[in-house]
């Protein structure tokens, strides 16, 4: 049940901020663009913002154009809602809304969500945000045109691994084919998003299968990406999306680490689990989270100290796992 204080908060309001997370995905991206969609079809001024620049394979969604990477000192807002974003440190820069707007919503399905915000609304049992948006929207506009069907759906389909993943439900799959009711062409959204990829990405990632190493007879899989590794092959930080799961796809694999060198110093761990490990408790030790079967964290020692501090962690967890 959608709580009726979120309900009233997204009616109630002129002007919103709607924010998501930094390196982001198919489901910030399409839940947050739905939503925008629809307060806008109900007359309220919005802002869409992400720190980061957006994936080229989202392009092709309606509205994508209106991010704003940064907050003016002018910008003022009574309402911000932060969608598909579990802690306030995922923002990055654009944190600070929380003090600048009156009232702050917090909707996303990360079982390690902080509740940082003045509403909250979390069901962890959703396999996407754009599950919860498409029932907040069922709610509040009644009508679902193809602009934010089209955005719902790709944040379903990217969050569920092409509905592949253990999060799958019955709930997403009427959801999809309600969305598919109104419009959306499945093979088309497929296309778009997994069959469209530069040059540059897939030699990205060839690079980055060839420095796949494996231990415990098999059971861990890690993937390591150099800076060198982006300026080599001319590519972008967010190509590397998806490439871990070449490392859990291996068969026996149990834990799929892929560890990257980014831009702004630093790495960025993506952790994948296929079947009983609880990654989200792994990358909470290092102050990241997500899911169960797959999270991340940013750490802020060097690759090669980042490794052997992943490695260490991973020992542990290996070590007690029964074979
Ligand atoms: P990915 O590895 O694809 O970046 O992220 C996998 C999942 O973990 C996503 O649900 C994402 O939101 C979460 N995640 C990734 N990195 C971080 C992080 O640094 N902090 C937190 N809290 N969650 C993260
Ligand atoms: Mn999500």
């Amino acid at each position: 049940m959608i709580p009726l204080e979120l309900t009233k908060a997204l009616k109630d309001g002129n002007r919103y901020a709607v924010l998501i997370h930094i390196s982001p995905d198919g489901d910030a991206i399409g839940s947050s663009l739905a939503l925008a969609h629809t307060l806008i079809s109900l007359g309220k001024k919005v802002d869409l913002f992400c720190q980061d620049t957006l994936p080229d394979s989202y392009e092709f969604l309606d509205g994508v154009k209106l991010f704003k990477r940064s907050l003016q000192p002018e910008d003022w807002y009574d309402t911000s809602v932060i969608v598909d974003c579990s802690d306030l440190e995922r923002l990055g820069s654009l944190s600070v809304i929380i003090k600048s707007s009156a009232k702050s919503l917090n909707i996303d399905h990360h079982i390690t969500n902080s509740y940082f915000a003045d509403i909250n609304y979390v069901d962890i049992n959703a396999a996407a945000t754009a599950e919860i948006i498409y029932e907040i929207i069922s709610e509040l506009a009644g009508t679902i045109g193809l602009s934010v069907a089209e955005a719902l759906y790709t944040g379903i389909l990217t969050d569920t691994g092409n509905f592949s993943f253990s999060n799958v439900t019955s709930r997403t799959h009427r959801i999809t084919a309600d969305l598919i009711t109104r419009g959306v062409n499945p093979e088309k959204i497929s296309i778009l998003v997994y069959k469209n990829h530069s040059l540059n990405k897939i030699k990205l990632w060839g690079r980055a299968i060839d420095s796949l190493e494996t231990d415990y007879a098999g059971k861990f899989a890690m993937i390591t990406i150099t800076s060198d590794m982006f300026e080599n092959n001319s590519a972008k930080e967010f190509d590397v999306e998806g490439v871990v799961n070449f490392a859990l796809d291996i068969k026996g694999v149990e834990l799929a680490v892929l560890i990257r060198e980014m831009i702004t110093g630093g790495v960025k761990v993506s952790l994948r689990s296929k079947n009983f490990i609880d990654v989200s408790r792994l990358a909470a030790q290092f102050g990241g989270g997500g899911h169960k079967k797959a999270a991340g964290c940013i750490m802020k020692e060097g690759i090669e100290q980042s490794k052997a501090i992943i490695k260490t962690a991973v020992a542990k967890i290996m070590n007690n796992m029964k074979t």
